[in-house]
């Protein structure tokens, strides 16, 4: 899912340069997840008047789950949809700016910084902060696309309960993969791992706990051809290739099927200032959510490679909020002096 397609626009040859800022905001929050929802509810209530801009998909990654029930709060659960839209009429309540519109440059070589919304108007900000999230990579398949929602998941922490003495499949051999794998174990019938090489790239000790694991089967050298299904997944058609002529094609019946072939940070178009991991992650300095330009903050599943669920998004967004908060009124007192 592509919260901030978009923002790989950075990947064009030419870079579009900003244009004259036609408007000053103090807190400019990018991205519409519950971190950048969270940080708007904070800023907005401590009167910074954030304006916040949603991306290409309003909500973020949440807008594709069914139920979440493990965000604190909701004892019996709550859609994905419903939830953002509720952190979305909660920070609207206090006063945040929220715009349609994707942030497709930015400059932070100076203050205040820059930001041009879809190659368009460029507005100017005293901080910002950064809560464009990650999309899960899918294999690019139609009928994967198709069955989103219907079977077809990137979050087995977040959909695997409805899978209870089901069948599944997990794609990929690293170790999201193999921890999804284990994790859908505990609640599913069967499972198998789908994985293109003859080896898995999981850490060793994730390899053990999966080929010892009763429930796994691990296909390797398998290939995903199709997700069979009109709209609910039952089957998968898979490739098994050795070598360049020997390949045999068939299906196993499942009830789900969960991609686990990485994540890509939204963090394509800051790049050029922030300082990221070798993936992509922007990297925040210990535990704040403050980057390595002054005043340019970052929240969410784009900083965090490790944890991605809503409610450490949502927390994380909150100590973006304070963070621009001791950083604008730090700023403040040394214009005063
Ligand atoms: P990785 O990039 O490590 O692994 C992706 C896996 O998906 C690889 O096995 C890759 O295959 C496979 N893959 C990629 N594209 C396709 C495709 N088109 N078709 C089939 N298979 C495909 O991503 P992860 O999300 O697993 O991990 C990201 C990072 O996070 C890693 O550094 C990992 O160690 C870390 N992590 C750590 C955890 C922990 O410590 N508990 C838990 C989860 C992640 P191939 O090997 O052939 O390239």
């Amino acid at each position: 899912m592509a919260l901030f397609d978009s923002l790989n626009l950075n990947e064009k040859k030419e870079k579009k340069e900003n244009g004259t800022p036609t408007e000053h905001i103090q807190v400019l929050i990018i991205g519409s997840g519950p971190a950048g929802y969270t940080a708007g509810i904070y800023s907005a209530r401590a009167g910074l008047k954030p304006v916040l801009y949603q991306g290409m998909q309003s909500g973020g990654q949440l807008m594709e789950t069914t139920e979440v029930e493990n965000f604190p709060g909701y004892p019996e659960g709550i859609t994905g949809p419903v939830l953002m839209e509720d952190l979305q009429k909660q920070a609207e309540r206090f006063g945040t700016d929220i715009r349609w519109g994707a942030i497709t440059s930015v400059d932070f070589s100076k203050k205040p910084y820059l930001a041009t919304i879809d190659d368009e108007k460029t507005v100017s900000a005293d901080a910002v902060i950064i809560a464009t999230g990650a999309s899960a990579k899918y294999l690019g398949l139609e009928s994967e696309q198709r069955l989103k929602g219907g079977g077809v998941s990137a979050c087995a922490t977040c959909d695997g309960f409805f899978y209870r003495e089901k069948v599944v499949a997990v794609v990929g051999g690293g170790d999201t993969a193999a921890e999804e794998a284990l994790y859908l174990s505990t609640l599913a019938k069967k499972v198998y791992l789908i994985v293109r090489k003859p080896e898995m790239r999981a850490s060793k000790i994730m390899q053990k706990r999966v080929l010892s694991n009763e429930k796994i089967e691990v296909l390797f050298e398998h290939n995903t051809v199709e997700v069979i299904g009109d709209n609910v997944v039952n089957a998968v058609k898979l490739v098994k290739r050795k070598g360049e002529t020997d390949e045999k094609i068939y299906q196993i019946p499942i009830d789900g099927f969960f991609l686990a072939i990485g994540h890509k940070p939204n963090s394509d178009i800051f790049k050029e200032y922030l300082k990221t991991d070798e993936v992509g992650y922007i990297l925040t300095e210990g535990k704040t959510s403050k980057t390595n330009v002054p005043g340019v903050f970052a929240c969410g599943d784009v900083q965090d490679s490790s944890y991605r669920q809503a409610v450490t998004a949502a927390g994380s967004g909150c100590m973006a909020a304070l963070d621009s908060e001791r950083y604008l009124s730090e700023m403040e007192f040394e214009n005063k002096k």
